[in-house]
């Protein structure tokens, strides 16, 4: 999985846009502005909680297209001892989007007369300073941080596992004679054999029993490992949204090309592959990692946007503008917080909007000291 995505000459992200109508599959930023402005009044909301510090880092895994940063800054822009706290520090293994986002964030380089200051990269929508990261390790720490990671999770690696009558083996992938590819079963334990056993002492034994497959993912448990670290030790907090459960994963691995699920096999590096989000393993991961943390959530996508008052935000907008802008206001609204039945929606219903509402989930990793976040109280 991780070298399809993000292997360095083939990988799917790593060369092209692959976002929006035209490209593979579209998230909540590409469907609406509000999306990263909601997200920004949380980032607003938290700055408070920890007191307005002067300098703050926000931290985006994975901003794609630039889009979540663009609505949030611009969004913020008003508030100007919150966006001149900001350093905006972007975690992006893709070359190809590391260019896109700057165009998008309408960075420029800062004049410097003095040859000794190393110049810096600053986004005129807020003025803040931005720099590019290939890790979330290498984010300068010792200052409060808020990180966003918006479906990034998803696409980190997951090792799937199937039990047979010799206990959970591991699927692999082979080579078959005629040069495609097939899953086999591992004849003993593998090395992600040990993050199966940690994620089964996280479960009760009435969860594990009826399943017959198993997803684990090592590399949402690292990272949630470096997150709560760094919050715990530098305050701030993590917001993470993305589709999956409050408990273990069975089997959820798919590939997406031009919006249709394809076979996970069909030309490797062309198709998005992505698996749900264990939230409850990401929960436990935190805590272990830190004391000094408090997790908050999951909740639905549709329950944080309205309660950090999206609704408010939509009439807002729609005092002014044109007839064609209200449309997409009203479509994109329906889509970020309805549930796909959409009973409230009063178009067409073979228009009726994808739910984004209640399939995306929103999970808080806070510094203790500050209380819990909006809006999980
Ligand atoms: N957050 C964006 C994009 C989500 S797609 C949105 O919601 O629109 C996943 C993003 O994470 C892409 O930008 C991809 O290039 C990046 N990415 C995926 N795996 C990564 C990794 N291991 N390290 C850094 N970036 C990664």
């Amino acid at each position: 999985m991780e070298e399809v995505l993000t292997n360095p000459k083939a990988g799917f992200y790593i060369n092209g846009d692959v976002f929006g109508a035209e490209g593979d599959f579209i998230t909540s930023p590409e469907v609406s502005q509000m999306f990263g402005e909601m997200v920004g009044v949380w980032a607003m909301c938290l700055w408070e909680q920890i007191g307005q510090p002067k300098r703050l880092n926000l931290v985006e895994l994975g901003p794609g297209r630039g889009t979540l940063m663009v609505d949030l800054l611009r969004g913020a822009s008003k508030f100007k001892s919150f966006t001149e706290s900001l350093h905006v520090h972007l975690v992006e293994c893709s070359p190809a989007l590391q260019k896109l986002q700057p165009q998008n964030l309408k960075c420029m380089d800062e004049d410097s007369t003095n040859e000794n200051v190393e110049k810096r990269t600053i986004t005129t929508l807020a003025g803040t300073p931005v720099s590019w990261h290939a890790a979330l390790e290498q984010v300068p720490s010792g200052i409060p941080t808020i990180i966003i990671a918006h479906e990034f999770y998803d696409a980190l690696p997951v090792h799937q596992f199937q039990r047979a009558s010799r206990g959970w083996c591991e699927k692999l992938v082979d080579v078959t004679e005629d040069s495609s590819f097939r899953y086999v079963l591992s004849p003993q334990a593998t090395p992600a054999t040990l993050f199966l056993m940690k994620r089964c002492k996280w479960a009760a034994a009435e969860e594990l029993e009826k399943l017959g497959h198993i997803e684990v993912c090592p590399k949402a448990m690292e990272l949630t490992n470096t997150i709560a670290k760094r919050i715990g030790s530098d305050g701030g907090g993590a917001l993470i949204i993305d589709y999956g459960l409050n408990g273990v994963v069975s089997d959820s691995l798919q590939a997406i090309r031009k919006h249709k699920f394809v076979n996970i096999f069909d030309n490797p590096g062309t198709a998005d592959l992505s698996a749900y989000v264990d939230f409850a393993s990401v929960r436990h991961s935190a805590k272990e990692a830190s004391v000094n943390v408090s997790v908050h959530g999951p909740i639905t996508q549709s329950q944080f946007l309205g309660s950090l008052g999206i609704n408010f935000r939509v009439e807002a907008l729609l005092q002014n503008c044109t007839e064609e802008q209200a449309e997409s206001l009203r479509t994109g609204y329906w889509r970020l917080v309805g549930d796909g039945e959409a009973p409230f929606w009063e178009g067409p219903d073979d228009q009726t909007p994808i739910g984004m509402g209640t399939r995306y989930l929103a999970m808080a990793i806070v510094n203790k000291k500050q209380g819990v976040p909006v809006p999980f109280q």
